[in-house]
């Protein structure tokens, strides 16, 4: 990758930046990308709520009224 990588080369690799497995230079190139470029910003933002966007979408059983925990419950069994 080169000292400035292009939109297409950040979005590919917004996973391993965020995960922090990226080089130090790459790590550096995709900094300035980011602070230069305001569409790779807001995805890198985006990238950055999935987990817990994740984690709020598999939880709401625990909220949920009896009657759907039963019918997830006849989905689940059906599905076996
Ligand atoms: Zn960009």
């Amino acid at each position: 990758m080169k000292l400035l990588p292009k939109c297409n080369e950040v979005e590919a690799r917004l996973t391993e930046y965020t995960e922090g497995t990226l080089s130090f230079g790459d790590r550096f190139g995709m900094r300035l990308h980011l602070l230069l470029c305001h569409p790779c910003a807001a995805l890198l933002r985006g990238v950055r709520l999935l987990p817990s966007l994740g984690k709020h979408l598999l939880s709401p059983t625990a909220t949920a009224p009896p009657e759907a925990l039963k019918a997830l419950e006849t989905v689940r069994q059906r599905i076996k």
